[in-house]
């Protein structure tokens, strides 16, 4: 890693360059540019940089000879950017004096950009994180996503009801950062038929596709922490070529291929809005096989150009498939070896099976992928033929090691039996991968033992744990200054790229001025919030009160609605209770729901009108406020978690492989109310018990509890608190005239069976926020546990992480620049 000096900044060229690109690229003068064009020329001022330090990068003939890891994800959620890319350069206080100068305030300018939202959540965010700290730690990497028109969704409420609007999220002068690289583009086929040709008497299969599109890459820059490392986020744009291949067709291909070309153009048009669930829709599957095909080429391409041999691929290049989203790109890796580059189906294993690593990211059966066996059959013909000769070596390997055990090949086959076949991806990612992992230590511990039980007895040293982790770059750094500077202060400027350092403020977390100091950053933290939420709310806030913070997606895993039985429960005491107390508190929720998800959008509905009512209420008045901040992207989480006293990750113990919010809060000095649950398990590690408040069923009692005939009415009977809160969703109280218009939550959580053991929980869950409204009383208390939360997760940096991943599964070396 090189330091930060070395980066020769030149302020007047640079403040020219910017004057150029306002005029020559976007048309302004500096008297009528606003700050949006002002935003798009200093980006594109920028990004010329990043874009020569790219292909130095790419050129760089120690990295072509290196081994590389390829991270394959449908969805990378990187967030704005150009604040971020500013620090890694080390450049952040120069071109803040430098655009001073030119009139232009740094931050207002940062706020025009727009989230590049191309993902959904978790997945699509931990994607991003991991090519930061790659990039930061230069272990060569490219990365593959697809170049999607319209990002996930902008969300606003009307009348509390979620709308979806479309995200252009590259404006209409285009994104500043993304360059074009026309000269890596391909053609990438669907449909057609697969012929039999005879070479010197041996048969080969040829795959003749009856429809072809072009794969246009698109790079956006990953610059490595005060290094002059940037790879490549390489996005896949799809575009129609020629209608169809005219060389060789018969009157099926046509019709099919002309019905095809509906959807042609429309491959990369929109990021699927499903967040742990998938479907099985045919366009979806489209976008499967083209990110795969696209990005297996371009890894060929150069692995081809650096001079190594196929059989080499597995020394050179490693592929990491996040989640089952690119399987096909297995089954594509083989086809292309053998049909097209003359391997035996032998030798061709030999390399696939040591290049692919597959990341499990969940047990929940919604989200298992699998397709159609039908479907894959006429979209990929020759890919199916491919899966069932995996699937035919592979059940011979399986009745060998349990012989006369039908019920064993039933289990592990690729192909799901029934009317309906179906291919498992999962399955095949298992087969197909010389490692797989899961992303947190309790969800690998029950891929080993619910999910692939079998397969971990056949290949016993296959299934790992890596746990997730998140940048502290964009998650202290950038999004915390005030924070950041306070560490540095007392332990030095390394710990961004060194996040186990941060143990040494532990020694603080008694010292009383560091603790008035560490609460004043977070008061300032939580008046920017409040300030945000005054400006595009309208409603007012006071920054004493806890700020109560359950920001992720909107799912019934997740429990937003057991959180808002908690504030239901607040709000009853309150109206009922003379004797009752709390501390003020504001609970904040951000959330976006799949459009499709008629229970999700009900239950955001009934928070918002909880909150119309409690925040309207004179007689609640700054006990409690309800706020749901509309459009969850990453650049408003960035305001929220440096704002929040308490993290809420309270899933259904066994259903969250890992979560990453949690560790950004924990991070952020908020104490964590949650399960034991996904990686709330091993940040309670960390922290210690008596800073992170745990409450509910573990994984086995859920387990226990659902085997014994799990009743909610038992729970809503016998506990009166609970009733009564739950019973207010039952009138008008916040419908007013509207009475009955909240059952769909209420009904769900009882003749609805309570799938989530919400009720169960419910007790557990309104002790544990006691013990937390009384240590908040005491200030000092709660500054202590805090302090002591910031200190102890530099665990959960996603640089350790990455060296997990580099050290017991892609085995590669850095190459510093
Ligand atoms: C971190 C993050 C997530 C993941 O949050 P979880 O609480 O782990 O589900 C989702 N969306 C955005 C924008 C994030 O920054």
């Amino acid at each position: 890693m090189k330091p930060t000096e070395q980066k020769k900044f030149d302020k007047a060229l640079f403040q020219a360059d910017v004057k150029k690109h306002l005029s020559a690229t976007y048309a302004k003068t500096e008297e009528t540019a606003d700050a949006h064009a002002w935003y798009l020329a200093m980006g594109k001022a920028l990004a010329e940089h990043t874009t020569l330090d790219l292909l130095q990068t790419e050129n760089d003939d120690r990295i072509k000879n290196a081994k590389s890891v390829n991270y394959l994800s449908l969805e990378f959620l990187i967030g704005r950017l150009t604040g971020n890319n500013l620090i890694s350069m080390g450049l952040y206080e120069q071109i803040t004096e430098a655009m001073a100068e030119l009139g232009q305030n740094l931050t207002d300018l940062l706020e025009e950009e727009r989230d590049p939202s191309l993902g959904n959540g978790g997945l699509g965010r931990l994607a991003a994180c991991f090519m930061d700290s790659c990039a930061a730690q230069e272990f060569p990497t490219v990365g593959y996503g697809l170049h999607y028109e319209y990002g996930l969704f902008k969300q606003s409420f009307e009348n509390g009801h979620q709308k979806e609007a479309p995200d252009a999220w590259r404006g209409v002068e285009g994104y500043p950062w993304e360059v074009a690289r026309p000269e890596f583009a391909q053609e990438i086929g669907f449909y057609g038929h697969v012929e039999a040709v005879y070479e010197n008497g041996v048969e080969k299969r040829k795959w003749v596709p009856g429809m072809f599109v072009k794969g246009m890459p698109w790079d956006l820059p990953i610059v490595g922490y005060e290094s002059n490392t940037v790879y490549p986020l390489r996005l896949w744009e799809c575009q129609a070529i020629a209608p169809f291949s005219l060389e060789s067709f018969n009157n099926g291909d046509y019709f099919e291929a002309q019905h095809a070309l509906i959807d042609s153009g429309n491959i990369t048009k929109v990021l699927y809005p499903n967040d742990n669930h998938e479907k099985g829709k045919t366009l979806r599957l489209m976008q499967q096989y083209f990110h795969s095909a696209a990005s297996v080429r371009d890894i060929l391409r150069r692995h081809d150009e650096a001079g190594h041999k196929l059989a080499d691929i597995p020394k050179y290049e490693t592929i990491q498939l996040n989640d089952t989203h690119p399987t096909i790109a297995i089954p594509e890796l083989m086809r292309i070896l053998i049909d097209e580059r003359d391997l035996s189906w032998e030798e061709a294993w030999e390399i696939c099976s040591h290049t692919f690593a597959y990341t499990n990211h969940t047990l929940l059966p919604e989200a298992l992928e699998t397709w159609s066996e039908s479907l894959i059959q006429r979209l990929l013909p020759r890919h199916m033929e491919i899966i069932y000769e995996i699937n035919h070596r592979f059940l011979k390997e399986v009745r060998s090691r349990w012989p006369g055990d039908v019920e064993k090949q039933r289990k592990l086959s690729i192909i799901e039996d029934g009317f309906h076949r179906m291919v498992r991806m999962a399955n095949l990612c298992v087969v197909g991968s010389y490692a797989v992992n899961g992303v947190a230590a309790l969800h690998s511990e029950l891929v080993k033992r619910d999910l692939f039980p079998e397969f971990n007895e056949l290949y016993p040293t296959r299934l790992q744990n890596v746990t997730n982790g998140v940048t502290p770059r964009r998650w202290l750094k950038f999004c915390n200054p005030g924070l950041s500077a306070l560490i540095t202060d007392k332990i030095g400027d390394q710990w961004p790229a060194h996040l186990e350092q941060l143990s040494d403020i532990a020694q603080y977390a008694d010292n009383k001025a560091f603790q008035k100091q560490y609460m004043a950053v977070k008061k300032a933290n939580k008046q920017r919030l409040a300030d945000w939420v005054q400006e595009n709310m309208g409603i007012e806030l006071n920054t004493d009160a806890i700020f109560d913070v359950q920001i992720k997606r909107l799912h019934e895993y997740k429990r937003q609605h057991l959180n808002l039985l908690h504030i239901l429960s607040m709000y009853h005491r309150l109206k009922n209770d003379p004797t009752f107390d709390m501390a003020p508190r504001v609970v904040f929720f951000a959330a976006k729901a799949a459009p499709g998800y008629h229970l999700a959008k009900e239950i955001i509905y009934t928070i918002n009108k909880v909150a119309e009512k409690i925040n309207n209420d004179p007689s609640i008045a700054d006990k409690l406020k309800v706020v749901f901040i509309p459009d969850y992207r990453v650049s408003m989480a960035e305001i929220i978690i440096p704002a929040a006293d308490v993290s809420e990750q309270i899933s259904t113990a066994g259903k969250e492989a890992s979560g990453t919010g949690n560790m950004k809060m924990a991070l952020n000095g908020a104490l964590t109310i949650g399960t034991m649950d996904g990686a709330n398990v091993e940040i309670r590690e960390e922290v210690g018990d008596e800073n992170i408040y745990i409450f509910g069923l573990e994984v086995d009692g859920v387990e226990k509890l659902k085997a014994s005939g799990y009743n909610p009415f038992d729970y809503y009977n016998a506990d009166h608190l609970l009733k009564s809160s739950m019973d207010l969703l039952l009138g008008d109280e916040f419908t007013p005239g509207e009475p009955g218009r909240l059952r769909a939550v209420y009904d769900s959580l009882l003749d609805g069976g309570d799938p989530y053991l919400c009720l169960a929980d419910f007790a557990s869950y309104v002790e544990a926020h006691e013990a937390m409204d009384k240590q908040y009383r005491d200030q000092e208390g709660w500054a202590h546990k805090a302090i002591l939360n910031t200190a102890l997760v530099g665990k959960f940096s996603s640089d350790r992480s990455i060296r997990d991943y580099v050290n017991n599964i892609w085995k590669l070396e850095a190459v510093h620049r």
